[in-house]
Parts: C-alpha cells; structure tokens; sequence
C-alpha cells in the first residue's frame, strides 16, 4: 500500500496526497461527519494527472471512489478502506469564458455558487441553481444531473451541458468538448457520462450554456386553500407570464409550519394555510415585468386560487422568503426522500403516504415541499430514529408510488442507499444495458464501484 502511495505522489507530489490522521479529519459527506475512510485520497490538478492516477489504479486493479462537494444523499461518494479516492477539489478554474457564443469551460472541481458569481459579474446567467451552491462542484452536479430550483425554465445540468471531458477507468482521455447546441453526428457520448454518478468515467472539464442574465425579478409568497389552486396559479403564471417564470416551490403545511417555528425562520404570514408557494419571475423589462406580474397576482386573488400573499420590498425580505424553502435545518433529522411523479397523481400519492405512515407508528409524518412544474416532490420523514426504521421508510415512500408511474428518485440519483430499489423505476431491460455499458466501459469494476448497479452476474 506504501508503495501505491508512492506511485500516486510520483503524480501528484507529495502535497497531492492525504492519508492516515488528515484524511479521518475530513468528514464522509455534508450529512455524515463520521471520519473519512480510504487508503489515500488523491488530488490532480490537471486531467492528465487524472489519467495518470487512473493508470495507476487500472494497473494494480485498485478501486477509485471520486468525490466532489460531497453534498449528495445517497451515498453515492462514499468510500471504504481499501479505496482510493480522487477529489476533484484542486481543479476549480473557469478556464475560459466566451462572449459572443454564451459559453464556458470549466474544470469540475469548481464550486456552483463561485461559478454563478464569476459569469454573472461578465453579464452571463449559469441557471443551475440548488441549496447546496455553496459547497457542490460542477463535477458533481454533471454526474449526478443535479437539478434544483429553475429546472422548470432552464431544464437539469443535462439541458446545459454543451460538452464534456471525461477520464476512462483505464486512463483513456475522452475529449468530447464540443461547444455547439447542435452537433448530430453519431451518439452524443457526453449523455452517457451525464448522471452516471461516477461509475462510467471521471468528469474532468465541462462545456456549458450560458444566458443573458436577468434584469427584472418579482418574487411572492402565495397561499392557497386547495392543491387545485396549487396547480391553477401554476398553469396562470405559466401562461401569462411569458416565459419568464423561472421558480415555482411548492411546501405542503407540515414542511412550511416545521421550518417557521422560534429559532428557525419567522413566517411573513399565517403558518395556517394548507399550501404555500414561492414564485419567481425573472425578465427583462423592470417596469413592463412588474405591472404583468401584478396583473396576474390580481387575476389568481380574483379566481379564488390564492388567499393570502407576501411580496417582499427589499434583497432581504426576498432572501429571508427563500430561506424557508433552502434552510430546513430546524425539520432535521429525517429520513430525506426526493420522487416523481405526474402533477396529476401528487394528491394520491401523499395522501397514501399519510395514511400509511399513521398506519405504521402514529408519531410518523412526512414533510412534503417540492419543484412541482418538475413533478419533484422532496419529502422529510420523522421520526429519524438514527437510521433504525430507515427500511420501513423506504418501503412506504416507495411503494405509495405503485401504479403511479412515479421515479423513486428525481434528482439526487441512487448511489448506494437507493440501490436496491432501482427496479421500482427502471425496467429489467433498462437495467440490463445499464450494467452492459458498466462492463463496457469498466470491465474489472473499479469506478465506484456498488454505486447505481452492481456488476454483472
Ligand atoms: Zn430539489
């Protein structure tokens, strides 16, 4: 082991490395703070070192666990003893911006929220946007196809990838980093890579669309009696507002009223209403925007859609309204779920889902907010119990979604912890050619290796 050590600081120097007491000083992920486990971890710089630590591992048949900001929650970075793990934390840079076309190059290990910054101070929007800005990297959200909050407008990462460079369990560079929205020629190879978690190839560099960036935004707080008004203010404001409708969140009463509580966030209006929904309009006409937006405010009062609202007057006010949706740190701990399913069916669905975890323990809920244009419902069930009645939890989340043609996960992936449920979503046929491209691409398995799939067998 001494040896592999030395072979990986012949790549990346000595400062490349973390072992022994300074890697269990790093914690497992965001959620867990329990100490890193891993042979080494590894720290490129470059995509060539990426390759050459690659090279290494192919060589002696060592798996390798990558990791980004480690914000995901589901295991899907997590890494046991006899790993190596690559983080991408040393390659950040925005490597070029360009102008005229609307489009970057960035390295993966760069953080969301400093890329957001950093085009927007050259005029552009990277319309990517999640709670975890702060700390998730751009690497991470490509393989995981984060989605976020503006996923109604701008679709996931996938819709913003123009191109990619990826590393190859044995080493291989793969240069797929074209800079066009249209390019047909043969299989868009980069789609493979996007949302695979880790388990096809090591995302390096990535190209991405970019946008005008706003010069108008209308931000409410709505409420309303009924998951009908929900949806008619939905269908109102995607009609009439142009285009510009860039945000719609959705908290069922149960989030809504755990998160406004002494301590937490303070709520701007009656912690009552069975519905609340943030919405946001970004545009680019100041004046224009906000006489449509308070135009269209009028006609859902009007319809009987909407009960109460809060428009926020400052930067502050707006920030303190998004902090109820973002900061849930006061309905923590819980079992933290994210599925999907047709607008349509979201009534069934948490219905059912109520009825059965009274069924199961009479003190069980479930707190539900969501990305509902998306069909995304996150849902926080309580008791945590430190992981004990994790499975029973899983099997009514889970199968309250049969026959609704439902995804058990919608934007966190599976990793290890949904793993076994994969096949409530994906068919045997799909699941199949998953682990043909894994055996393709991977044959000995050493790109995170359990994550998603397991090998063939
Ligand atoms: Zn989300």
């Amino acid at each position: 082991m001494d040896d592999l050590i030395d072979r990986l600081q012949q790549v990346v120097g000595q400062n490349g490395t973390v072992s022994g007491p300074d890697l269990a000083e790093r914690a497992v992920s965001y959620w867990d703070s329990s100490p890193t486990e891993a042979k080494v971890l590894v720290r490129p710089k470059s995509t060539q070192e990426v390759s050459d630590i690659l090279r290494v591992c192919h060589e002696r048949g060592q798996a390798v666990v990558i990791q980004g900001g480690l914000t995901g929650v589901v295991e899907g970075a997590l890494a046991g003893t006899d790993d190596v793990i690559l983080s991408l934390e040393k390659m950040t840079a925005i490597e070029s911006v360009d102008l005229m076309d609307g489009v970057a190059v960035i390295q993966a290990g760069a953080i969301l929220q400093t890329v957001q910054e950093q085009l927007a101070e050259q005029g552009f929007l990277f319309p990517l946007d999640l709670g975890a800005r702060g700390s998730c990297t751009i690497g991470g959200n490509v393989a995981t196809n984060a989605g976020g909050m503006n996923v109604l407008r701008f679709g996931m990462i996938r819709n913003l990838v123009l191109g990619l460079e990826v590393v190859l369990a044995d080493g291989t560079v793969l240069s797929s980093m074209n800079q066009m929205l249209k390019n047909n020629t043969g299989y868009d190879l980069k789609q493979l890579f996007i949302g695979s978690e880790g388990t096809l190839g090591i995302v390096t560099r990535v190209v991405v669309k970019l946008f005008p960036l706003p010069k108008s935004r209308q931000t409410v707080l709505l409420a309303t009696e009924s998951f009908d008004g929900v949806v008619n203010v939905l269908k109102t404001m995607q009609s009439d507002l142009a285009g510009t409708l860039s945000a719609y969140e959705v908290m069922w009463n149960n989030y809504f009223s755990s998160v406004t509580v002494e301590g937490a966030h303070s709520s701007p209006v009656s912690r009552e209403y069975p519905y609340y929904v943030l919405v946001e309009a970004e545009g680019a006409d100041p004046d224009a925007d906000e006489q449509r937006f308070q135009k269209i405010l009028e006609k859902v009062f009007e319809a009987g859609d909407v009960i109460d609202a809060v428009i926020p007057k400052s930067r502050a006010e707006r920030d303190a309204l998004w902090s109820i949706r973002e900061d849930f740190e006061a309905a923590l701990p819980a079992y933290l779920y994210d599925i999907s399913l047709p607008i349509r069916s979201m009534t069934t669905y948490v219905d059912r889902l109520e009825k059965a975890l009274t069924a199961w323990r009479s003190d069980a809920s479930g707190l539900v907010f969501g990305h509902i244009a998306d069909g995304n419902l996150h849902i926080f069930v309580t008791p945590f119990d430190d992981g004990f009645h994790h499975e029973r939890c899983n099997e009514i989340v889970y199968g309250c979604l049969a026959g609704l043609n439902g995804s058990i996960s919608a934007e966190h992936g599976i990793g290890l912890e949904k793993k076994k449920w994969l096949g409530n979503t994906r068919s045997e046929g799909e699941i199949k050619l998953m682990r043909g491209l894994k055996g393709l691409l991977d044959p000995t398995n050493l790109l995170n290796p359990g994550k998603v799939i397991d090998r063939a067998n």
